[in-house]
């Protein structure tokens, strides 16, 4: 159904910086360090957040993003808090974003906490990789951050199919995959700590659960659970909406 190329190989959505790095930081340098075309894509500029500014979290986003090696990460300016499904213009903000990138697999990337934006991005998600293949339905593309700043958005397909849709698993989840990110693990962590806003607790900030020392060992936990199910040393898993269609055995070893 799709009649152009995509422009991505995968494009991971989440709500705020910092999301995408702590969700699914291993998997996304593991692809890009296989030249896999990686974006990011943060929905809100994180106004609400308990320390730092948005400007100072969008700065320590490029950094990670430079660490990771991806292609390119975008930011629009949605509500902080307020992400939601059922608001038709964030569902065709999503759409566009897609119509535009046109990735193979779109991966919902929620931090796994009870932050009610954490909780709405993965429906939020589901709902606009189908719509963006409505081709009746044409939402437009605001305007973003970029970067790298000389990056350019290509123009929106009429209509996009992505090949998955995917959700990264919080803890207790049943996985459909999973990337082995045991070489990549340091860079992961590297990544995290560019948001030194976040996950430093400096004099001045406010106390929080991501700025306490323990939550860093929680994510190695995850990363050492997805890991040893797996049977590898350390892993991030996914959630995909659909079985793949193979024309051969495939060659993975199944966990
Ligand atoms: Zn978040």
């Amino acid at each position: 159904m799709n009649d152009r190329a995509p422009q991505c190989d995968l494009l991971c959505i989440s709500p705020h910086t910092d999301d995408a790095e702590i969700a699914l930081g291993g998997t996304l340098r593991l692809l890009s360090e296989k030249g896999r075309r990686v974006w990011i894509c943060d929905l809100t500029r994180g106004e609400l957040g308990s320390n730092g500014t948005p400007e100072l979290r969008w700065q320590e986003a490029e950094k990670a993003s430079k660490i990771l090696g991806i292609a390119g990460r975008l930011q629009f300016d949605l509500p902080d808090g307020f992400i939601s499904v059922h608001d038709p213009q964030q569902v065709a903000l999503v759409a566009a974003v897609i119509r535009s990138l046109r990735p193979r697999w779109v991966v919902a990337a929620p931090m796994p906490n009870r932050h009610p934006d954490h909780q709405a991005i993965p429906p939020l998600v589901r709902k606009a990789a189908f719509m963006s293949r409505l081709a009746a339905w044409r939402p437009d593309l605001p305007e973003s951050r970029l970067w790298p700043a000389d990056a350019k958005l290509p123009e929106p397909a009429e209509r996009w199919d992505c090949e998955a849709v995917a959700t990264v698993c919080m803890p207790g989840d049943k996985p459909d995959m999973y990337f082995d990110i045991s070489d990549v693990w340091e860079s992961k962590v590297e990544a995290l700590t560019c948001y030194a806003s976040q996950f430093e607790p400096a004099a001045g900030t406010r106390a929080t659960k991501i700025n306490d020392p323990a939550f860093l060992a929680e994510v190695e936990r995850w990363a050492r659970g997805w890991g040893f199910k797996a049977g590898v040393r350390m892993a991030e898993a996914l959630h995909i909406e659909a079985a793949p269609v193979a024309g051969d055995m495939p060659q993975e070893r199944w966990s």
